[in-house]
């Protein structure tokens, strides 16, 4: 997407506005399955939570992902986009047996992550395939980037305690059809992810009737110039080996999985802001937006970078400024960064916008959430509505007095 469409977009349906192009997630999800074609049963399930518009969704479908999903109301979305249940799976971390079984009368695959719902789940649904989500405590590498569960980390269940799961398994009589295992940070070292993976696979040796094995994510992708991104032809020539040599071995024909959100929508997606203000302090140049932590938190909460470009008038003089919000709290969304003269009424372009940026926008200052939009095919799809002052008091009831 180029300057000229963006700026035609904030023209179109004024700012804050996030824009997605449909191309890059499809070429994203691309070059995934072909990094992986030697695997004969590929499926790759594109994690909701990293961004949920329902025609977002639809764009998975139409190129034959599935989903991963961390909620019930995910599902639901899921559905609503047209998912057949069977390709979407439920991947929750703590959540009540009750919502399980919503899950479940859904129709859509489990996965369990701790032995108190997995023996209650078993003895009561022991006929439906579960799929187990493992913590491999392992430090892959020495490198604790790369570690896929600490030991005290809230997330699957031990590998110390198969001998557990397998108990469970007997005295239910239940059937595990998967076993899963999710990183949760970024992967640079292809070799240690690899050595991480052998941990999954000897425990998938000791299921008999193992339909998949699900890798989880954590592929990176570049937020600046520079950055290391996971190399995932690398990964593909070398995990898909493993892979078919183990069923090779084992004499089972399973399915490889992955569940990635970052890494097929993030590049995918521009976050435009306009100046408010410019201001000169003592010590700063400060360009105020018409944004903040509400739209788009991640620098704030996980200090992420996101590149920012002053697309109005890209190639002035560049000066160094402190990108900040309007919210009323400290909001900064990147601290001396060389950009191109902003004047006030400037737009600026936020890169990586696509994962983890609007899903986790919310109403704060009483602000609305932007609006979305989708380039598809060559043209422009509003996918949301700014939201408006009865968004804000929907579901609101007042009392008197
Ligand atoms: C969040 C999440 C993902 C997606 O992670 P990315 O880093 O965005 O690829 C995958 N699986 C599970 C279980 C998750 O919770």
């Amino acid at each position: 997407m180029n300057r000229e469409l963006l700026l035609s977009l904030v023209k179109k349906y004024k700012s804050p506005l996030y824009v997605y192009d449909a191309e890059k997630i499809e070429s994203q999800y691309n070059r995934m399955t072909k990094a992986f074609s030697s695997v004969r049963k590929l499926k790759l399930n594109y994690a909701v939570k990293a961004l949920s518009n329902i025609s977002i969704l639809k764009i998975f479908n139409s190129l034959g992902a599935g989903l991963d999903t961390v909620s019930v109301q995910e599902v639901q979305l899921g559905l609503k986009a047209g998912y057949d249940p069977k390709n979407i799976i439920f991947t929750p971390n703590g959540v009540s047996l009750e919502e399980i079984e919503q899950a479940k009368d859904l129709g859509v695959q489990i996965n369990i992550d701790n032995l108190s719902i997995l023996e209650q789940f078993g003895q009561k649904y022991p006929k439906t395939p579960v799929c187990i989500r493992m913590n491999p405590h392992v430090m892959a590498g020495g490198n604790s980037k790369i570690s896929v569960g600490h030991i005290d980390s809230k997330f699957g269940i031990s590998i110390h305690q198969l001998p557990h799961i397998h108990r469970v398994v007997k005295n239910t009589g239940m059937f595990i059809s998967g076993i899963h295992m999710h990183t949760g940070s970024d992967i640079y070292d292809v070799d240690a992810f690899i050595r991480a993976t052998e941990i999954l696979f000897n425990a998938a040796a000791t299921f008999k009737d193992l339909q998949y094995i699900d890798f989880g994510s954590g592929f990176k992708v570049p937020y600046k110039e520079g950055d290391i991104e996971t190399d995932i032809e690398e990964l593909g020539v070398k995990l898909s080996k493993r892979f078919n040599d183990f069923c090779k071995e084992t004499g089972k024909d399973l399915t490889l999985m992955f569940e990635p959100g970052k890494y097929l929508v993030s590049e995918a997606g521009k976050f435009l802001v306009n100046v408010n203000v410019v201001k000169q302090t003592t010590s700063t140049v400060f360009a105020s937006v018409d944004s903040g932590l509400n739209h788009l938190i991640r620098p704030m909460f996980y200090d992420s970078y996101h590149h920012i470009e002053n697309i109005s008038n890209p190639n002035s003089k560049e000066r160094f400024y402190t990108v900040v919000g309007y919210i009323c709290e400290t909001d900064t969304f990147g601290t001396n960064r060389k950009i191109s003269e902003i004047k006030e009424g400037d737009i600026l372009c936020f890169n990586n916008a696509g994962a983890y940026c609007f899903s986790m926008a919310s109403n704060y200052n009483s602000r609305y959430r932007p609006a979305e939009v989708l380039v598809y095919k060559g043209k422009d799809y509003l996918i949301r509505e700014r939201e408006t002052i009865e968004d804000l008091i929907q579901g609101q009831i007042e009392i008197n007095i």
